[in-house]
This record gives C-alpha cells, structure tokens and sequence, in this order.
C-alpha cells in the first residue's frame, strides 16, 4: 500500500502545492524510501511524474486507468524482486537501491498503483466529488464506496447540497410579482 498512498500524497501536493524541498521531502519520508537532499532536478522529474500520476486518479474508466498504469510501468519499472529487510514485511522492489531517487520514485509509484489497480479491479481510485476539490485518492475502506478526499469534504459538500436545496425551495416559493 505504501506505493498507491506516496502516488496519493504526491499528486495532491503537486494539485495543492507547494512544490518545494520541504513539502516533497516530507512526503517522501512517510515511505522507507532513503535519500539526502533533493535538487531542482530531482523536484523538477518528480513534479512531472506527480503530473502523470494524476491521469491515473482521473481516468474515465477501467479501459483508459488501464492503459495509463501500463505507461507508467513501462517507464517506472526497471525489476521486479520480492524483498526483505529492515524487518518490513515481504513487499516488491520495482527497482534496484543503487538506482536514483526518480527512479525509485518512479518505481514504488507505478508498481503499487498497478497492485491497488489488481486488488480494486482498476476501480477505488478517483478525483474527489466536491466541486473545485482537486485533490485525488485511493479508496482502501471495506465497502469501497469512498467519493472523497477527506471527510472534511464529504461534510462541506452535503452542507453545500442542503443550501442549494434551500435555496431552490425559498425560491420556489416566493410569491410570484
Ligand atoms: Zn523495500
Ligand atoms: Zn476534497
């Protein structure tokens, strides 16, 4: 799960911002993944990648998210290796530790994009529902019926639902003049 939720967290900051050292360096530390220090090379390849990611979230349906994960994994994936260390549980490697940053990004992004894609059968994944919410997700609850980026907009688009229906009402009516 932890490549599905970097692609998740990278594609929202890049649709939220900002895209500096701090943010992206932040996000990357939620995953096992070892670096130093990130140039405007690195931000600027992981910005694009980020850009990329989000076509995935934002596919029409399972035919096009389909074709989107296999351009990824041919850009991304350079091995495949079921590895053990650091006491983590057995998980896949995409790509070898002496490879770049970008490319391990690449990897772990397009890798556990395409497993998620296997267990939610290419669905579970979309652009929030709340208009003007850029931000995406990857839904791993039980009835996977998540529309959502947060329960924060789940709660501030039925408040907003409810006003327009009051709204429709009061106008409705309103004595005609
Ligand atoms: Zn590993
Ligand atoms: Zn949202």
């Amino acid at each position: 799960m932890i490549g599905v939720r970097l692609a998740e967290d990278l594609v929202n900051l890049q649709a939220t911002g900002p895209w500096e050292a701090g943010a992206v360096t932040e996000a990357l530390r939620r995953t096992p993944i070892r670096f130093d220090r990130l140039d405007d090379a690195t931000l600027g390849d992981l910005h694009a990648w980020a850009r990329r990611l989000r076509g995935v979230f934002a596919a029409d349906d399972v035919e096009q998210r389909a074709q989107r994960i296999n351009a990824l994994l041919a850009h991304g994936v350079q091995l495949v290796q079921l590895a053990t260390h650091d006491g983590l549980p057995p998980h896949l490697h995409f790509a070898g530790q002496e490879s770049s940053l970008v490319q391990r990004v690449r990897a772990m992004t397009a890798g556990g994009i395409a497993i998620f894609a296997v267990e939610a059968e290419a669905g579970r994944m979309g652009v929030c529902a709340r208009p003007g919410c850029l931000r995406v997700f990857a839904d791993t609850s039980k009835n996977g019926r998540r529309a959502y980026c947060s329960a924060t907009c789940g709660n501030s688009h039925a408040v907003q639902r409810y006003r327009e229906r009051q709204a429709y009402r009061a106008s409705r009516s309103a004595p005609h003049s």
